[in-house]
């Protein structure tokens, strides 16, 4: 038989044990969470690297001509990024693409101050509208000389 003392003592023992294994869970579990977050750190770091390298960098090498004072904003920040705007002719929302800018400024050598303004479908009518204007005037010409002659 166990005394009351005995059994007092056990008990006590084991209250003891109980409060290791909620802190050794409570340890564990602040483990899990540092782990989860480190792991999501690591994800979080790996996307900005993937961003960074997908960048479009300028090179101011390919630029085209600059008549103005200073840079505009997108050679000081060193890379190209996809713009917001609102067709001036149609009124249609379009995203002027970094890869495009990249194409009108190092290859085209558009002047570096221009920015789109007019969606791809008014892009095209304009250049239509312009070369009909064209033909127009030259077949104009072409017909005054035959007259005179
Ligand atoms: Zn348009």
């Amino acid at each position: 038989m166990k005394s009351g003392k005995q059994r007092r003592t056990e008990i006590q023992v084991q209250r003891a044990e109980q409060r290791d294994d909620a802190a050794d869970a409570a340890a564990k579990l602040r483990l899990d969470e540092r782990a989860r977050n480190a792991k999501l750190a690591n994800g979080e770091k790996a996307r900005e690297l993937a961003l960074v390298s997908k960048r479009l960098h300028v090179n101011p090498a390919n630029l085209g001509p600059n008549v103005s004072w200073g840079w505009p904003e997108f050679v000081h920040r060193g890379y190209y990024v996809d713009q917001p705007f609102s067709c001036r002719a149609c009124g249609k929302e379009q995203v002027w693409s970094a890869t495009q800018q990249r194409w009108w400024f190092e290859s085209a050598k558009g002047d570096v101050w221009t920015v789109a303004v007019h969606c791809r479908t008014c892009r095209i009518k304009e250049r239509e509208r312009k070369n009909l204007a064209r033909r127009t005037h030259l077949e104009g010409v072409a017909r005054k000389r035959s007259d005179g002659a």
